[in-house]
């Protein structure tokens, strides 16, 4: 095995992986986000991803959701524009290459979604950000892995974790199999915990030091994946933006149970105090 590097994400080394917004910029400069995601009864998910795409800074944020999600997005994200990529659930996944693209929040696993980002990861080479339902899909067969595009973001939690890779004694033994996955994929595993780990496909470690159990309600990994994608839209690398997305995240939270406590705190308060990192960033 490689040797290891352990490092803590703290408030200081986020702080130097930030790019401040170039007094001259226009949109352009600023990527082009799509996030896809949301099904019958999960378009609030494609909500959550991309009102975060929005608050984390890319340039043009678009969603690709079903029919019946589109007044939901188009009234709660005027900002965004709306791809349509099916009726009750995504099933053309029509995406053009220069888009940055985050897959899995409210997807759904129905057949013809499943067909669908099948057929979409064999012809799209580029890195991507994978997450929930992708993943859930992605599990299903093990070769399946080998679709994952060169140099991804995938974000599992425990169980995601468990169903991708296999189940483990403990979470020393995960970290290990995330370790050699990660080499062996080519890929950066954000291994979503109460300090979530950032695995990259060199072998190092990174510990989140960011976040609150007021993270520990649905919605909270949907965030995640907007701010991922929205960071690698803008140009940040694979790791940096994994790095500085995963503390955004978790500082984010923080702000918000200062605000309203673990209990109240909702993954949308979450969204709102991403402004108030920023200006602490700048
Ligand atoms: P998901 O399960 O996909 O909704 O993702 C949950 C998100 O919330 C991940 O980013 C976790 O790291 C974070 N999270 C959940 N529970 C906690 C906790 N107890 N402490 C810190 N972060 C947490
Ligand atoms: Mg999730």
């Amino acid at each position: 095995t490689t040797e290891t590097d352990y490092f803590a994400i703290d408030d200081s080394f986020a702080g130097s992986l930030f790019n401040p917004r170039n007094d001259f910029a226009h949109k352009g400069n600023y990527g082009k986000a799509v996030i896809v995601g949301g099904s019958y009864g999960k378009i609030g998910a494609a909500v959550l991803a991309t009102k975060s795409v929005l608050k984390t800074g890319a340039g043009l944020t678009f969603t690709l959701a079903p029919q019946c999600g589109y007044e939901i997005l188009q009234a709660t994200c005027p900002e965004a524009m709306f791809i349509e990529g099916g009726n009750r659930s995504i099933k053309c996944f029509d995406i053009d290459k220069e888009s940055t693209v985050g897959v899995g929040p409210g997807l759904g696993t129905q057949e013809e979604t499943k067909k669908g980002l099948l057929t979409f990861l064999k012809d799209y080479q580029s890195p991507l950000v994978l997450d929930a339902d992708a993943l859930n899909i992605i599990s299903e067969d093990q070769k399946n892995l080998q679709l994952i595009p060169k140099r991804s973001i995938i974000t599992p939690h425990p169980k995601e974790f468990e169903r991708l890779f296999g189940k483990t004694e403990n979470s020393f033994k995960r970290l290990e199999l995330a370790r050699e996955k990660a080499k062996e994929l080519n890929i950066y595993i954000v291994l979503k915990d109460h300090h979530t780990q950032v695995v990259i496909p060199e072998g190092n470690v990174y510990y989140n030091l960011t976040g609150n159990a007021g993270l520990a309600k649905g919605g909270s990994g949907d965030i995640l994946t907007g701010i991922l994608t929205s960071l690698l839209a803008q140009g940040y690398s694979e790791k940096n933006t994994c790095i500085l997305g995963v503390w955004l995240h978790g500082k984010a939270a923080d702000f918000a149970s200062e605000k309203h406590s673990k209990e109240s705190m909702l993954p949308t308060d979450v969204i709102d105090e991403l402004g108030n990192v920023f200006i602490e960033l700048n």
